[in-house]
Formats: C-alpha cells, sequence, structure tokens
C-alpha cells in the first residue's frame, strides 16, 4: 500500500485503490491511497507554509536537490522504465526511454536554477536606474495525464522546484505508480517539508480542490481539452495563472518528392508507437496524390510488421491500449469511421494475446474527408486517417483546417515546400522528415488554438510560468 507524501509525512488517504496492468489485467502492481478534498487542502495548506522558506533557499541548494533527484532516476532508469510499462502499457524501450527524460530533464533544471538571470536598465529619467527581476509565482497546482507518466511530472515539477516555488502534484488517476516513485525519490532530496507534496485521488475531487483553493497560485494542466476547459473557468473565477496542454489532430504532410521508405516509417512511428496515445502522434497523414497508392500500399505492408503484444515482452513494438475506458473509445471511433465511409485498410480488431490485455491492431483509414469525426476529433489510440491532397498548397490548407495546433510534419525534397509548411503551418511545433511525436527535452513545448493556453513548456521558456516577474526603480 502507497501513501501520499503531505508536509513531509507519508499519509494514508481516505481509500486505496488497485493499480491494474494493461498489458495483464490479473496483476496488480500495488494499491495506492487516494485522498478526498479535505486532504488535498492539508497537501495545499503544506505547500502554502512552506512556499516562502522555499523561495528563499539559494539557487545553489535547488540546484543540488534537483541534480540528485535527476541522478537517481537516470541511475534506476531500467528499473523505473519497467514500472512505466507495467502500468501505462508502452513498450520497455519506450517506458526506460521516457524516465531518462525525466532524468535529464531534472538534470537541465538544476543548471537553470544557477542561470537566473535579471536586467538593469537605464531609466529614461535622470538619477534613476531600473532592475528587473523574477521571482517565484507561490505555490503551484500539477495536474498530469496518464500518457506520459514520468515526463510530464517532471517537465512541471522540475521548473517549478527550480524557480523557488512550492508544489502540490495531482497525477492521474491511471498511472499512481510512477508518481508515488518519483515523489519518493523526491522526498530524500533534501527539500524542506511541505515544498513538495503528492495527492493521489480523483480529478472531480483531489483536481478540483487544487482548482478552487485560492492558496494554489498557478496551475499547470495537461490532458483533455474537456478538462482543460474546466481548468480555465476555475482559474478565470479567481484569476489564478494558468497553462493548458491539451489535445492534437496532429498532421503530416507528404508531397510526391517525398522519400518513401522515410515517410512510411516516420508515420508508423508517429502514428502508432505507444499505442498511439500521444498527444504529438500524427493521427491524420495528407497525401499527395501522385504518391498516394504507394504511400498506403507500403504503410499496409510495414504495420502488418509490427508485433502487438505485452509491454514487457522483448521485441514487441506496441503494447495495450492503457484502460478498458480508452479500448472503448478507440473502438467507438473505428466505427464512427466506417460509418462515415471511410475505407479500413487494416487493423483495428481487439485481438487476445497470452495475458488478458487491451490488445488492440493498428489502424489505417484511407480515402477520408478532412470533415470527417475521425479527421475532427482526437481518438488517442493506434487509429490513423489518410487524407488524399491534390497539391502542395491544399496538403498545407488541410492540414491547417483543425482546431488544434499542437505538433505538424512534412515529408518533402523540396526545400521551397518546406520552408513555406514551416512558415505556414499553424502549430507549436514543425517537423521536417522526422516523426510528429518524439521531441527534445531542453528547448519550448506547446502548441496552438485548442491545444494549448498559457506560455510555453521546458527549455528555458518554462520560466515564463514559473515565476512572475518584478520591476524595481532605484533612485540614484
Ligand atoms: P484528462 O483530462 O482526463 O485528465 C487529466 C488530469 O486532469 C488527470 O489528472 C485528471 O484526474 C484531472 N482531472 C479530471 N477532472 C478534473 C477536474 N474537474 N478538476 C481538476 N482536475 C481534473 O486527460 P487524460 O485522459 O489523463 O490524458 C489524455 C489527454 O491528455 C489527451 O487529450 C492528450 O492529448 C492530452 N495530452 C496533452 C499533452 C500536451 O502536452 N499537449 C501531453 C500529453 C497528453
Amino acid at each position: 500500500m502507497k501513501h501520499n507524501y503531505i508536509a513531509g509525512q507519508w499519509l494514508e488517504g481516505i481509500a486505496s485503490v488497485a493499480n491494474i496492468n494493461p498489458s495483464d489485467t490479473a496483476d496488480v502492481i500495488d494499491y495506492y491511497a487516494h485522498a478526498d478534498a479535505a486532504q488535498a487542502g492539508e497537501a495545499i495548506a503544506a505547500a502554502h507554509a512552506a512556499a516562502p522558506l522555499w523561495a528563499r533557499s539559494t539557487p545553489q541548494q535547488r540546484a543540488d536537490a534537483l541534480d540528485k533527484i535527476g541522478s537517481e532516476i537516470l541511475a534506476r532508469r531500467e528499473e523505473l522504465g519497467g514500472l512505466l510499462s507495467r502500468e501505462e502499457g508502452k513498450t520497455l524501450p519506450e517506458g526506460i526511454g521516457e524516465v531518462t527524460r525525466a532524468g535529464n530533464i531534472f538534470k537541465f533544471f538544476a543548471g537553470e536554477a544557477l542561470r537566473q538571470r535579471g536586467d538593469k536598465l537605464a531609466s529614461v529619467r535622470p538619477g534613476v536606474e531600473i532592475e528587473v527581476t523574477r521571482e517565484p509565482v507561490g505555490t503551484v497546482g500539477i495536474i498530469a495525464p496518464w500518457n506520459f507518466p514520468m515526463a510530464i511530472p517532471a517537465w512541471k515539477i522540475a521548473p517549478a522546484l527550480a524557480f523557488g516555488n512550492a508544489v502540490v502534484f495531482k497525477p492521474a488517476e491511471l498511472v499512481p505508480g510512477c508518481a508515488w516513485a518519483l515523489a519518493e525519490i523526491i522526498s530524500r532530496a533534501g527539500l524542506p517539508a511541505g515544498a513538495f507534496n503528492l495527492v493521489m485521488g480523483r480529478g472531480s475531487q483531489v483536481g478540483q480542490a487544487m482548482l478552487d483553493d485560492r492558496r494554489i497560485d498557478a496551475i499547470s494542466f495537461t490532458g483533455s481539452v474537456a478538462t482543460g476547459t474546466r481548468v480555465a473557468q476555475a482559474a478565470a473565477q479567481r484569476l489564478a495563472k494558468v497553462q493548458l496542454e491539451m489535445g492534437g489532430k496532429n498532421p503530416m504532410v507528404v508531397l510526391d518528392d517525398a522519400d518513401l521508405e522515410l515517410a512510411v516509417e516516420c508515420a508508423v512511428q508517429s502514428a502508432f508507437f505507444s499505442t498511439g496515445q500521444r498527444c504529438t502522434a500524427s493521427s491524420r497523414l495528407i497525401v499527395e496524390q501522385g504518391i498516394y497508392a504507394r504511400f498506403i500500399k507500403r504503410m499496409r505492408e510495414r504495420t502488418a510488421e509490427l508485433r502487438i503484444d505485452h509491454a514487457l515482452t522483448a521485441g514487441t513494438d506496441i503494447g495495450p491500449v492503457a484502460s478498458a475506458d480508452q479500448l472503448e473509445q478507440d473502438l467507438r471511433y473505428l466505427a464512427i469511421g466506417q460509418q462515415e465511409g471511410a475505407r479500413l485498410v487494416c487493423g483495428g480488431e481487439a485481438v487476445t494475446r497470452a495475458t488478458p490485455g487491451y490488445y488492440l491492431t493498428p489502424a489505417i483509414f484511407a480515402d477520408c474527408s478532412n470533415e470527417m469525426r475521425i479527421c475532427r476529433e482526437e481518438i488517442f489510440g493506434p487509429v490513423v486517417a489518410v487524407i488524399p491532397a491534390r497539391d502542395y498548397e491544399h496538403a498545407l490548407e488541410l492540414a491547417n483546417d483543425t482546431e488544434f495546433g499542437l505538433a505538424t510534419g512534412i515529408c518533402s525534397n523540396s526545400l521551397k515546400h518546406v520552408q513555406h509548411f514551416k512558415r505556414h503551418a499553424q502549430a507549436g511545433m514543425v517537423m521536417v522528415n522526422v516523426p510528429t511525436a518524439g521531441v527534445d527535452y531542453h528547448v519550448p513545448f506547446g502548441g496552438r488554438k485548442g491545444s494549448s493556453l498559457g506560455s510555453r513548456e521546458q527549455g528555458s521558456y518554462a520560466a515564463e510560468f514559473y515565476t512572475t516577474v518584478k520591476t524595481a526603480y532605484v533612485g540614484c
């Protein structure tokens, strides 16, 4: 039984919930505490009390703590990667890769804690100097989704602590194991009691309590558009600082002059790896007419080679869908696609394996229209829609015709089209001849339109959210 971490203590919740392996539903990973709104309030009070103390810590203290956390995560990457894959269902190499990324993020922000800069400017008035400095925001509420249970908490918690904020962290219900393991490492990093708190529980109770509590100064949220909209409304009610990262319907354009093998590899990786459960997954492939038939044929052949199996089995390319609810959603959209008249080229079948799990074969829909629901709504599974395009201009128009704007990609050998696409694609991240999913940890991450609200996450840009700017005028 694993407890919540509040004010430097491990505390029982009001209930305990079994954490089930989606590759083998007979495998219970452990039991995890669930808090209610009152216990969330205790964590918020602890963070609020510790915030001034942590804000006064030196950059060296913060850098040392984050470096220690990052070092331990990296040293235990295989074990923690195994836990991640067992809990969330991505393959073991993907799990280890995500844990490595989380460790590197803590190391990066250990450095950022030492690189806090300000500006000194001459005033337009005589005898006055101006200093512009950054200060911590205060107490930050972190609400995370289930699909990157190590990396997303890391890229929120690390900058929050690096810039001197206290943290209340609420992980997604589906992935308490990674959250608890991360919290346990952080609990031994030398932070003052209350500077970091873990509260596991339901979004409607723990999450909502964080949204409604005025002692939480800023909320960093990643998850669905539906929940993100509620978060933004609650933050607006009390004028709290808020940052939202939400869904995507990310396009990848394939032009006639693309390297076919490269384009197919980019598409298969982006659409199906991590079981398609990535906010940056390519779920719309927009393919020019001259390469269209050859692309679909190779895509189908390459997809047939993928092995769908237990996430921890060596050689598995695609693990199970993360939960029964998510599998149901994927199957619902597969039926919708067929009703809408899209041509199912392959996949889309719930299949059985040696262990009972949520296995689904990756699905390719061809001859889609961008107006279909499967091209407009986020499915969040291994389902991709291929849309034919007349030419580059048409492809760009289709790529931008979406309510989302997280990642977008193009496969082409035309410098002219690539340069034009980089300039005119309406998304926060543009990928050229690389998959839309898979990003570096030291540069800004985020989107536009319905995908994101507020300032960017990660890299040096994270300071925008986790600090507030002060301008001082000094008469001299
Ligand atoms: P979700 O919106 O269901 O849940 C996200 C978090 O919000 C969970 O911790 C949940 O408990 C919490 N929550 C639910 N109701 C709440 C409430 N009333 N108040 C406060 N918190 C509440 O999302 P999910 O299913 O966990 O994650 C999948 C979604 O996340 C997909 O849409 C995906 O695209 C998105 N995502 C986006 C990014 C990005 O950076 N843009 C990254 C990963 C995932």
